[in-house]
């Protein structure tokens, strides 16, 4: 049996995972629970599964959720602090879940102990780059990817030397819009944005997925968790969502990693690494899907992954910049004060405020994403 935190676990990421071990009680006994605004869940999963703590990450919350877990012996904590205390417990293996930059020190202490860091949460490893990825390094962590195409090309390497590697293809659904003229991308509402064709996620990285910044935060991802070059990796549209990515290596080989477009998948190949377990999913019936189709991506209206790829050039902590400029602008267009478009050129009108050295440790990580988040604000503020 394993002992198994879960960082955000109220979420989309939370709930696939949380499906997963209520099918194999056998297998993981669960230490920390966490959450941010939804408490009733909270206590409800951490009295499911008998969690050791659940955390609020909203500490005025903190008094409703010791309400809800009175007389179950669950210990409740609330506040950014003890999400990070909550992330140190032992605990054999992390699923970071969080969304956001929010989870950014949290999915830092858990790498720092030195076990098992399942990753979802993107932002927080584009946000720190070298900085995270120096201490699974120091810390002799395993970092396991989450995100689908991550955990593919994972496991399409399995085994293989990265020298021998040729290209590294992220795929993308292309999103909700893939196929909208520019006109009508303009007067795109939040509803449809979240409305994604082949996922059933999180609302950020539903919009995310929308201006295909998602892939170009998964470009960065896949830059620092497979040192292949920037040259080696690119993206292309693949609308079905049944190749989750690739990798081609020299000698003309494309391995591939099919699978149904539910999250369950490459959860459950990170919960059960090196060993395998089973999902609930519906195998995968190719003869019924048919056709697979693959297209190069439009970067003329959708620039994010081109934005991406020169943050990853440009270096210093132009990721950091970018990644609070698009948290700060999904959110005001998710309340209406932006019209979709102008998310992507917020992130462009940050970055080209100017990018600062690469962060050296998380406090300036945190310092960075801080001044961007007040940048985007000023930078809207100046185009509504
Ligand atoms: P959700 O919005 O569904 O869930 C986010 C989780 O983070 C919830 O538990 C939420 O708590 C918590 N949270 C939100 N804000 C804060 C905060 N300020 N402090 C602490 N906790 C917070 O997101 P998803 O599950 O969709 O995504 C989670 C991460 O996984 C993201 O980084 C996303 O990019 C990544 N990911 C998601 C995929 C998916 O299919 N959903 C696929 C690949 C990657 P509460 O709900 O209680 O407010
Ligand atoms: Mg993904």
């Amino acid at each position: 049996m394993r002992s198994l935190s879960i960082l955000g676990a109220t979420g989309s990421i939370g709930a696939s995972t949380l499906d997963l071990v209520r099918r194999n009680r056998d297998m993981f006994r669960v230490v920390s629970l966490t959450g941010h605004s939804n408490v009733v869940l909270l206590a409800q999963l951490a009295r499911e599964f008998s969690a050791e703590i659940a955390v609020v990450g909203d500490e005025a919350l903190l008094p409703d959720l010791r309400a809800a877990l009175a007389g179950s012996g669950i210990e409740a904590a609330g506040g950014a602090p003890a999400l990070i205390d909550a992330a140190r417990r032992p605990a054999d293996l992390t699923v970071a879940a969080i969304v956001g930059c929010a989870g950014l020190a949290p999915t830092m202490a858990a790498i720092e102990q030195g076990r098992t860091v399942a990753l979802a949460n993107k932002e927080a490893l584009v946000s720190a780059g070298g900085v995270m990825t120096r201490a699974v390094a120091r810390h002799g962590t395993t970092l396991l990817p989450v995100d689908s195409e991550h955990n593919a090309i994972f496991q399409c390497l399995a085994g293989n030397d990265v020298a021998h590697v040729r290209w590294v293809t992220l795929t993308a659904s292309g999103g909700p819009f893939r196929d909208w003229s520019t006109d009508r991308l303009h007067l795109a509402t939040p509803a449809e944005a979240v409305r994604h064709p082949n996922w059933s996620m999180g609302a950020k990285i539903s919009v995310d997925s929308a201006t295909m910044m998602n892939k170009g935060l998964e470009f960065i991802e896949a830059w620092h968790l497979f040192p292949v070059g920037v040259e080696r990796l690119r993206i292309i549209v693949h609308p079905q969502s049944i190749v989750h990515s690739m990798v081609e290596y020299r000698d003309g080989t494309t391995l591939a990693q099919l699978g149904p477009s539910d999250m369950r998948v490459p959860i459950a190949s990170a919960l059960a690494w090196p060993a395998r377990m089973a999902t609930p999913c519906e195998p995968l019936d190719l003869a019924a899907i048919g056709t697979l189709t693959f297209r190069a991506p439009d970067e003329v209206r959708f620039p994010a992954t081109r934005l991406a790829r020169e943050a990853v050039m440009a270096g210093g902590a132009a990721a950091a910049v970018m990644n609070a400029a698009n948290e700060i602008a999904v959110a005001a267009f998710m309340s209406g004060q932006i019209a979709f478009t102008r998310i992507v050129q917020c992130c462009e009108d940050v970055l080209a405020c100017g990018v600062p050295m690469p962060p050296q440790c998380l406090d300036d990580v945190i310092a960075v994403d801080r001044e961007a988040r007040i940048r985007a604000r000023e930078t809207m503020a100046l185009a509504i």
